[in-house]
């Protein structure tokens, strides 16, 4: 399978830079070939003029056109085989078992939004029909609909090189809203991006839509991606990585003349309760599930349960021990890249020097393999109060259990947490009316709460939501993750008197394409 270290910009391959960099095999730390050259700041402008110069053709195409786009684009990744995985494993060091997992989820996920597309209630079609007669005024003719923004910069994630990256969620939900996209590579897996963002381009020609719906950069500077944010033409980023990473990006994204919104997905440490009755039911089987969540992906997951509350006692003590155990039998693995192994090296350290710790993977970790050790710390509730980086995520396999003295110490430590993307609570259906407060202030913290269950593993489906509260995410009305995400590219339009043939099909009153829509305040197709 060839890489050529080209970008893709409007359906041709340019390479015009000089700054060079190359992928590295983190599992033998070798330096992957080709070579890659960051984009120019000229490719960027190509790519984004391009981009914006076909969005009104775009978002004047048929609902059909783009459905089988998308299905297309999952035609193609398909059709690069074995080659696709082999690249992103040299790459990534995930094993291949998971990325062939994931593949098959990016490529649902494509067929996914096309049947969203296809049906097409998403944009929220709404028809208040005219009253000439009403008084003491005439009402008028409203109708209303959501309609593409305009073009999207998307920064890939180290984490998922194939769904949230070049052809992820963000992606795919912007393609879906009839959005050009402009990508940013992640510059730890660039041959697995550049053989995706290939594909698109194929689909892209294959689909009789401008060729300009589509670009692919590559860059490992902030230049780059910072010029993206910039850049007058772009209308919104998505982004999923660090905290600091997002901030810049947002905090770029609102110095500029215009503001644009960016959706930056920012992880957490998804705190999980362990209430008393589950506590005293299963302490043995929540600890083994816990390490297993823990350590699934090395870690590397945003919904990593990173924080463990309950209340003091030999039941939370069981489970510690229990935990203690299944951390030592954790076998050390691979991280994604060096960079984040150090980052993880520097949590373990700041949170050993705060807390406990409880127990690590028995092997040690082999640093020639870029290896991380699974670490589980243990404090209690004053001291967790009193050093706040202990809540800090620390992205890979490691987690902080807090045994609070009391339930009230345990209420005060729920109350001040941050925004993060989950909560899980343990408990029996009684706990659970116990603590009806906890679900309340939960509603208030997180996106998503899970009962006796694991927050890792996310379905990708209409009702899921992936975002929380800041520094969770930079906007959490919005999910990263399902199909809602499309809402993330769409604003709502509203046309007031127009003539029935003069509007777009998904406000004709004939309903054309048969969609669930809001006529004079009554659901209807
Ligand atoms: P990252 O450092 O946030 O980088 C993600 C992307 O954003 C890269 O393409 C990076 O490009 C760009 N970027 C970061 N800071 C930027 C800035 N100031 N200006 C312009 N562009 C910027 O994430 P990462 O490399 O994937 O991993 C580093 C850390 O991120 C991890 O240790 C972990 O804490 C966190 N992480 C979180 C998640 C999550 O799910 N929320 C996922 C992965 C990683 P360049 O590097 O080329 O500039």
């Amino acid at each position: 399978m060839t890489i050529t270290a080209e970008h893709f910009i409007a359906g041709q391959r340019s390479k015009a830079g000089t700054h060079r960099f190359s992928a590295q095999n983190p599992a033998t730390s070798e330096a992957l070939s080709p070579e890659f050259v960051e984009a120019t700041l000229a490719e960027l402008n190509q790519a984004v003029e391009t981009a914006d110069a076909a969005c009104e053709a775009f978002a004047a195409a048929p609902a059909e056109q783009v459905a089988l786009l998308l299905e297309s684009i999952a035609e193609e990744i398909l059709a690069l085989g074995d080659g696709l995985l082999e690249r992103a494993v040299a790459e990534t060091g995930l094993p291949l078992a998971r990325l062939t997992g994931e593949r098959g989820r990016t490529v649902n996920q494509a067929k996914l939004f096309a049947s969203v597309v296809r049906e097409g209630s998403w944009v929220d079609a709404r028809i208040d029909h005219a009253d000439p007669k009403r008084e003491p005024l005439p009402k008028p003719d409203v109708r209303r609909l959501l309609a593409p923004i305009g073009t999207i910069g998307v920064f890939g994630a180290s984490n998922f090189p194939l769904a949230i990256s070049v052809a992820g969620t963000d992606t795919i939900s912007a393609l879906g809203a009839r959005c050009p996209v402009v990508v940013k590579g992640h510059p730890a897996h660039p041959g697995t991006s550049e053989l995706v963002a290939g594909a698109i381009t194929r689909a892209v020609a294959k689909s009789g839509l401008p060729a300009g719906i589509f670009s692919m950069l590559q860059g490992v500077s902030h230049e780059i991606g910072t010029a993206l944010v910039e850049h007058p033409l772009i209308e919104a980023i998505a982004f999923t990585g660090s905290l600091k990473g997002g901030r810049a990006l947002f905090d770029a994204a609102a110095k500029r003349p215009k503001p644009i919104p960016v959706y930056a997905e920012m992880g957490s440490t998804n705190p999980v309760f362990l209430l008393p009755g589950a506590l005293q039911e299963r302490a043995d089987a929540i600890a083994q599930g816990y390490i297993g969540s823990v350590t699934m992906g090395v870690g590397q997951f945003c919904t990593n349960p990173g924080l463990v509350l309950g209340v003091e006692g030999p039941e939370l003590e069981s489970f510690r021990k229990a935990a203690a155990q299944a951390a030592q039998a954790a076998a050390p693995a691979t991280m994604l890249n060096a960079g984040i192994a150090a980052a993880f090296e520097a949590g373990v350290k700041r949170n050993s020097s705060f807390s406990h710790e409880l127990s690590r993977s028995a092997t040690p970790a082999d640093p020639q393999k870029t290896q991380a050790s699974c670490v589980i710390f243990s404090t209690d509730g004053a001291n967790f109060e009193k050093h706040h980086q202990l809540a800090e995520e620390v992205f890979g396999p490691t987690s902080v259990i807090v045994g609070c003295k009391d339930r009230a110490e345990l209420e005060r430590i729920a109350n001040h947490l941050e925004g993060h993307l989950t909560a899980t609570i343990h408990g029996t259906p009684g706990d659970l009316l116990e603590h009806q407060w906890l679900v309340q202030k939960l509603q208030r913290k997180v996106g998503r709460i899970v009962f006796n269950g694991f927050p890792t593993g996310i379905e990708v489906c209409a009702a899921m939501h992936h975002g929380g509260p800041y520094p969770a995410t930079s906007d959490g009305h919005f999910t990263s993750i399902g199909t809602a995400s499309i809402l993330r590219f769409a604003r709502p339009v509203c046309y007031q008197g127009f003539p029935e043939a003069a509007l777009p099909p998904e406000l004709q009153d004939a309903n054309p394409r048969k969609l669930l829509r809001l006529v004079d305040n009554q659901y209807t197709r």
